[in-house]
């Protein structure tokens, strides 16, 4: 059996998008994958879908796998032979217990590599607008640990002898002993009156920063209500802030949401929102796999040069279309003269990636608007129409389109099934925290939303979100089944929606 290998990536301080480019491709190629709390539940899109998931670490360390263990794990996965993606919040070599982890496998002779991750002061830096270092202030900068180990109280950190002079520090996991921390910098000769910012979940949506001095910091953390993970920032630069902290001024910063996907997609409403500056969590509800049954793909694609239109649902249909279409066919000519419909800007945007135009997209994206909009071009008498779709698609259209003397052949692409989601991480944080709001984009989504409800129970404390929808069938779909409307976008697209929601939720 070949020898597996060992990466131990850096995750970066939370935030999706600063992931460097070797962790994505690694992550993407995992066959298991060992991850910490702080790793972020967006990572799960990424990870493969035959890839081992272990979690080895709970909130607050305390829950944790001992150290021993998780170097058992990684050494008994390595020598199955697996790819296995050791992944840790920041970077894995500092205060991260990489080190030890790399000298275990060194010591067992298995391969590994160490990939660099930006590390939480760099983001709690970039993000709140506290620079590491200025030439005006300080031209020394240092790393230091609030806890040597979380299960240990103590530290043996001399904080007087820390440079107090044109300094910067920045103290990881020293939340729960802040108030000794800076009691010990003042008595080691550190001016009363410098500033400190504590910056809370640096570089996400739900970033905090709590600002005071050295003298007034740990009163004001306590009103503040400060937890860990949090970055403690003592130095000039850290009154900074309040000017150059850009992320804080975005409409959405501080504001969480729910959106519902399917499993394996990255989102381009959550994408839209981050933007804004919220925090989204991507809720996998369904997944969709591609569904083509091969005697009914020949027989479509024997026959595609007779069909007069081809119409798109859904931007899934599209791309399983064309991944099917360019298996069987080399040449794009051999669509042949037929005209292209799509339910929808989204569908017409992925057509749009194939080099192909959309002739016809009615203006609401749903089933009848779509039927409505063919049927007024008058070409259905007696055209032939080939309907691509998934195993769930409403029949409307194609009931529309016959009674319109349409010849519709169906063409199954995919299929969407429910996630289980009493494991999965992103629906374990919407238990526990809840969201400002959750954002439904089809009537699928909240039917499968409501279908499992009971993975869904928010705990105690938990913010309950308000209900907002794309449309009206998604809010006819809604009201259905129970849930109430919040908040309506004017126009069924996302732009739309993005912009309802600033409006009723942005700073
Ligand atoms: N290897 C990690 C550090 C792990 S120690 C790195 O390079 O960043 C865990 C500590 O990191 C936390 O107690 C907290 O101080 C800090 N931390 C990690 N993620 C953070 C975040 N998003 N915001 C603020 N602090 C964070």
């Amino acid at each position: 059996m070949p020898e597996g290998i060992v990466y131990l990536v850096g995750a970066g301080p939370g935030n999706p998008e600063l992931l460097t480019v070797r962790a994505k491709e690694l992550i993407e190629s995992a066959q298991a994958l060992v991850y910490d709390y702080l790793v972020h539940p967006a990572f799960m899109h990424l990870v493969p879908r035959d890839c081992e998931m272990i979690c080895v670490g709970k909130r607050k360390g305390f829950h944790s796998k001992p150290q021993s263990e998780i170097q058992a794990i990684l050494l008994r996965k390595a020598k199955e032979g697996k790819r296995v993606v050791r992944l840790k919040g920041g970077d894995p070599f500092l205060f991260g217990r990489g080190g030890e982890e790399a000298k275990a496998l060194q010591e067992a002779g298995i391969e590994f590599e160490v990939v660099p991750g930006i590390t939480a002061a760099m983001g709690a830096s970039a993000y709140s607008g506290i620079p590491l270092t200025d030439r005006n202030t300080n031209a020394t900068l240092v790393f230091v640990t609030g806890h040597e180990d979380p299960q240990k109280m103590d530290t043996t950190v001399d904080w007087a002898s820390l440079p107090k002079k044109n300094s910067m520090i920045c103290v990881y996991m020293g939340v729960s002993n802040l108030e000794p921390m800076a009691r010990r910098l003042i008595e080691g000769g550190f001016p009363r009156d410098t500033p400190v910012a504590c910056v809370e979940w640096a570089t996400l949506g739900h970033q905090r920063i709590c600002r005071g001095k050295l003298d007034t910091i740990s009163e004001v953390s306590k009103a503040f209500g400060l937890k860990a993970p949090a970055i403690i920032m003592v130095g000039e630069n850290a009154a900074m802030s309040e000017e150059l902290s850009w992320f804080e001024k975005k409409p959405l910063q501080g504001r969480r949401f729910v959106v519902t996907r399917s499993r394996g997609q990255a989102s381009e409403l959550s994408a839209k929102l981050e933007r804004l500056g919220a925090e989204v969590i991507g809720l996998p509800l369904i997944s969709i796999t591609r569904n083509i049954d091969p005697q009914t793909k020949e027989d479509v694609f024997k026959e595609i040069a007779s069909y007069d239109w081809l119409v798109f649902s859904s931007p899934n249909g599209v791309r399983f279309f064309f991944e099917a279409f360019f298996e069987t066919f080399e040449d794009i000519r051999s669509l042949g003269f037929l005209r292209i419909a799509a339910v929808g800007k989204s569908t017409a945007k992925e057509i749009k990636k194939y080099y192909v135009t959309t002739d016809l997209i009615p203006d609401e994206a749903n089933a009848e608007s779509l039927a409505d909009a063919l049927i007024a071009t008058d070409s259905m008498d007696s055209a032939k129409i080939l309907v691509v779709a998934g195993n769930l698609g409403r029949d409307v259209l194609i009931d529309k389109l016959e009674e319109a003397r349409a010849i519709v052949d169906r063409f199954e692409v995919y299929k969407t099934e429910q996630t289980d989601l009493s494991e999965q991480p992103a629906a374990k944080q919407f238990r526990e925290q809840g969201a400002d709001g959750i954002l439904f984009t089809s009537s699928s989504g909240v039917r499968s939303f409501v279908e499992q409800a009971k993975h869904l129970q928010l705990g105690d404390g938990a913010l309950r979100p308000k209900t907002i929808s794309i449309g009206k069938i998604t809010s006819a779909a809604m009201k259905e089944m129970g849930l109430p409307v919040d908040l309506q976008a004017k126009e069924a697209s996302l732009d739309s929606l993005v912009e309802a929601v600033v409006k009723r939720f942005g700073k």
